[in-house]
């Protein structure tokens, strides 16, 4: 039997979120040797999806390509991405990481990331990257600034018609690329698993995700960014500019009928963000945001939130009880509003839902890392070494932890790559 490929570094990092980035970067950066694992076949995580960041409205992207490229350029960081976590276990003083590299059906060596097997593929599917709002093609570079900047192959859309392969300069393409098993050893591991959004279609009385223009918070980030969809502000149904954008926060939090009880603490600052931007796009158009509490939490962001007051964005205080089809593709949202009194109904041109956080990953069977009611991972001494898991060796940062914004996530991340550090010194004495 063929023996697994086998590697030894300093440390793992488990996700290559801005937490894993940062973390990674931190632990290269005092001399140790850093691989980051991560599923996506690009790094970035949730971050270079995203338009501009509050409460400074600077660009995503802009500060988090810089990242990705530092930690792709860093001699002490080795990135392994479209890779799965089968198992991650003590053994002995080491950390075991077993792993997948799955297929991409591109010879990463020979790839040059130029693009043409895009261009000549013919079977276009839904964007995943773009909220699903426009097309890709069955083979495809993630998006513009992904790295690593190499083409996937999607074998569930392929119709295998070959003319990718026919038009690669580098002969990349290979129809029977297998999956990987290697095995990463480490003296310690940092996860940085973040998050995902709760389903849009969970909840019946808001349409069960079959409104068309009804979108998630993660699609209007796509809208409102400079490499959106549509280049500009519209409507999915018919591409029409809205005049009215309604926002339902705590649309996925804040509710044990959806065994999701606690607040996911970024919502409303992103909604807050997104109406602003989009009263720059659309400056005529009604913004409305429908919430029961408004958090602003963080340095700044009071004032943040009195700045998009005072920019004409509407607040109406209200649980909203039901989201359906209104008359001509409008939305009609029926809600108690808690400050008038009474039942009201309003139609809007496009509502986005606030959705919550929810962890993307669940150790269980994977490894003994415990995790909260919440499902998030538990911190051990969230105190004193809030980055502390109860699996020796084994720290984490950012989302995975619970729900927090960027810069909670990279204070958290800076932590755990201290804790980490300490821990390897200590131990090798
Ligand atoms: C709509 C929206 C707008 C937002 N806007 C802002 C904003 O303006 N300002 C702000 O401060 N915050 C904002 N946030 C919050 C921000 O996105 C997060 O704080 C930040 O992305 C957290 O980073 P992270 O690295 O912890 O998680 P993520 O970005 O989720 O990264 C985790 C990475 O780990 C990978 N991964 C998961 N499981 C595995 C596994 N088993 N193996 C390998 N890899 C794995 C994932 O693929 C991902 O790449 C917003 C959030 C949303 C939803
Ligand atoms: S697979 Fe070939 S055609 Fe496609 S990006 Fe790579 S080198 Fe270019
Ligand atoms: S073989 Fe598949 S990926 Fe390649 S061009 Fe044809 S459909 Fe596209």
């Amino acid at each position: 039997m063929e023996s697994k490929r086998e590697m030894k570094f300093d440390a793992l990092v488990v996700g290559g979120g801005i937490a894993g980035l940062q973390t990674a970067l931190d632990m290269a950066d005092q001399g140790f040797k850093v691989a980051i694992v991560e599923k996506d076949a690009s790094i970035g995580g949730k971050m270079i999806r995203l338009s501009k960041v509050f409460p400074t409205l600077d660009c995503a992207s802009c500060i988090t390509t810089p990242k990705m490229a530092a930690a792709a350029h860093h001699e002490n960081i080795t990135i392994f991405t479209y890779c799965n976590l089968n198992s991650l276990e003590r053994e002995g003083d080491v950390i075991t990481a077993s792993l997948t590299q799955q297929p991409r059906y591109v010879d990463p060596v020979k790839c040059i990331g130029c693009r043409q097997c895009e261009y000549g593929c013919p079977v276009y599917v839904p964007d995943e990257e773009q909220g699903g709002l426009n097309a890709r093609k069955a083979i495809y570079i993630p998006f513009s600034n992904a790295i690593p900047q190499l083409a996937v192959l999607d074998v569930e859309n392929c119709s295998l018609c070959g003319k990718c392969a026919k038009v690669c300069p580098t002969d990349a393409v290979d129809f029977f690329q297998q999956p990987e098993d290697f095995v990463i050893r480490a003296d310690t591991a940092v996860l940085a698993t973040g998050f995902r959004l709760t389903p849009a279609d969970q909840k019946k009385q808001y349409g069960e995700g079959k409104i068309e223009n009804v979108i998630t918070s993660l699609q209007m980030e796509r809208i409102l960014a400079p490499h959106g969809p549509y280049q500009r502000v519209l409507r999915p149904s018919d591409g029409k500019e809205p005049d009215s954008v309604a926002y339902v926060q705590c649309a996925g939090s804040r509710d044990k009928s959806l065994g999701i009880p606690y607040c996911s603490r970024v919502c409303c600052m992103y909604a807050i963000k997104q109406a602003m931007l989009l009263s720059g796009s659309l400056p005529i158009a009604d913004i409305v945001i429908y919430y029961m509490d408004i958090r602003a939490f963080g340095k700044g962001y009071e004032q943040f939130y009195q700045n998009a007051k005072a920019m004409g964005i509407e607040f109406v205080k209200a649980k909203v009880a039901s989201i359906t089809q209104g008359e001509d593709q409008t939305v009609a949202l029926r809600y108690e509003n808690q400050e008038e009194g009474g039942v009201e109904t309003r139609e809007h041109d496009l509502v986005v839902l606030s959705l919550g956080m929810v962890p993307d990953w669940n150790p269980a069977g994977i490894c003994e890392v415990a995790t909260d009611d919440d499902a998030f991972i538990k911190s051990v001494m969230p105190k004193m070494a809030p980055a502390l898991t109860n699996m020796e060796g084994v720290f984490a940062a950012g989302v995975a932890t619970g729900p927090k914004d960027i810069v909670d996530s990279i204070v958290e991340a800076g932590s755990a790559a201290m804790e980490a550090s300490g821990y390897l010194v200590e131990k090798r004495g």
